[in-house]
């Protein structure tokens, strides 16, 4: 080490980073025996303020470890994000009980405060983390997802066997948190202690809670009605992940921070106890320390219980602190996650905050090559691209395609082979017919009669991915070796 920017991650071999060559070998065992459409990198992060590092890492390796699965496997790859909006807001004690009460995000916000909240902190950064990837991303809200008849039956199926799930969704004490917040105030208890299963059948279950201030009330949960459903926090996992793996087109594969390790044991416990289905692969993330060995925590130092440990920078607490726009962070995150992916022994593992300071100073100023957004594309057209005879690439406007822009640069990838190019113009039109008889159907393909692209073009993206508008971007291929 000179000083300036040469730095070696240094790990020791581990037990899982001994019996694989590549990070995302993970997901290859359950890749060879269903064989899915796609894979679905599903991460979850709550919805309670601004986003420290871990969070970020986490996100981040979601989307890297789909560009490199797309890669290496030769599958369709997405990242879905799930926004807990059921977060604690607020919480109360109640003056006789003493028991806790809590109002979750989305009971003190509404759903129009939360699109806030996740346009504030998360869209731009995932728009970002799209671009530089390749691969596409979908988001949605727990109170979304709670509401879907699929969730809600999957919990109502858990509940015959509540006596014998209870106890590893609550080792201490059996008592299953099952949230059903108030219908006329939306508070609920938080740890369920007076709320009770009535009954339960094959149609749905009817429950009764008490309220503060409203007194006992009960609530009806089938698969129709609105009653909200919260869960605890393993609860709602073995639910999450039930549904998931019933889905024999595309695999989903968790993607969780490090401390998550821990916590599937119990929640595979709980799928040992229910019939029939095998939890979904679980990729654990890196994480983030402090000199003592424990998890980095932004709310322990708020509340001055602990001081910042040594290393830590004010971005990685809030990573809005970041001095850089949007895609400066990504960039670097991309940088970071991409050193640590590249081998199993430095994915497999934590980082201290130190640590995570001494690689981040040694890293290469972003100036000598331009940043980059990834798109893929089949081999019949990438070869058209590379030999600069195909100069329109042809999208349907989706939203992170909103500011391409002349200037921008392209890097189209067709596995392990890519080629960079620069925009120099963006047109945008409302049907494909418009957009191939104003460009010219031989500037998108050379080789290929109009009525025959449009029906190729027209197989590949379908009349609702039509309407969100047509993008002809005009691209001229910068020569040389690729860097
Ligand atoms: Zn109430």
């Amino acid at each position: 080490m000179n000083g300036t920017n040469r730095l070696e991650i240094v790990s020791p071999n581990n037990v899982l980073a001994n019996a694989m060559l590549r990070s995302v070998d993970m997901v290859r065992p359950r890749l060879q025996a269903t064989n899915p459409d796609r894979v679905a990198f599903c991460v979850g992060t709550q919805i309670n303020g601004a986003p420290h590092l871990g969070t970020s890492l986490v996100q981040t390796a979601a989307f890297l470890l789909a560009k490199q699965t797309k890669r290496a496997f030769g599958v369709d790859t997405i990242v879905r994000f799930g926004a807990l909006d059921n977060a604690p807001y607020d919480i109360q004690l109640d003056p006789e009980t003493h028991h806790a009460y809590q109002q979750t995000y989305f009971h003190a916000l509404g759903s129009d405060g939360v699109e806030d909240l996740l346009g504030k902190y998360y869209r731009a950064m995932f728009d970002s983390l799209a671009d530089a990837t390749g691969v596409d991303y979908e988001i949605e809200t727990y109170t979304a997802q709670q509401a879907d008849p699929a969730f809600r039956h999957e919990f109502l199926a858990t509940l015959g066997r509540l006596d014998q799930i209870r106890w590893p969704l609550a080792p201490s004490h059996g008592q299953v948190h099952v949230r059903l917040p108030c219908p006329q105030c939306g508070w609920t208890e938080k740890r369920a202690e007076r709320t009770r299963l009535i009954r339960t059948g094959s149609g749905g279950a009817d429950f009764a809670a008490v309220c503060t201030d409203h007194g006992d009330y009960e609530v009806v949960v089938t698969a129709d009605t609105s009653a909200y459903l919260d869960l605890a926090t393993l609860y709602r996992n073995l639910v999450k992940e039930r549904m998931a793996v019933r889905d024999h087109v595309t695999l989903s594969v968790m993607v969780k921070g490090g401390d998550w390790s821990y916590g599937c044991q119990l929640v595979d416990e709980a799928f040992a106890q229910l019939p029939g289905l095998a939890p979904p692969p679980r990729i654990f993330t890196p994480m983030v320390l402090t000199d003592t060995g424990a998890k980095l925590s932004k709310s322990l130092i708020r509340d001055g219980r602990v001081a910042p440990p040594p290393g830590a920078r004010p971005w990685m607490l809030d990573v809005t602190d970041w001095e850089g726009d949007t895609d400066d962070f990504v960039d670097a995150m991309v940088w970071l996650v991409g050193k640590m992916l590249a081998d199993p022994k430095h994915f497999y593992r934590s980082y201290t905050t130190a640590e995570l300071d001494k690689i981040m100073t040694a890293r290469p100023s972003a100036t000598t090559t331009p940043r980059a957004r990834e798109m893929n594309l089949y081999r019949r057209y990438f070869d058209l691209v590379a030999a600069g005879t195909k100069t329109i690439e042809v999208r349907v406007q989706y939203p992170n395609l909103r500011n391409l822009a002349a200037g921008d640069h392209i890097r189209f990838v067709c596995g392990r082979d890519d080629a960079l190019t620069r925009v120099k113009r963006v047109a945008r039109y409302s049907s494909f017919e418009e957009m191939l008889d104003t460009e010219g159907p031989e500037r998108v393909n050379p080789t290929s009669p109009r009525d025959q692209q449009l029906a190729n073009i027209r197989r590949i993206y379908g009349p609702e991915k039509e309407a969100l508008g047509v993008l002809a971007i005009e691209i001229e291929l910068i020569p040389g070796p690729i860097p």
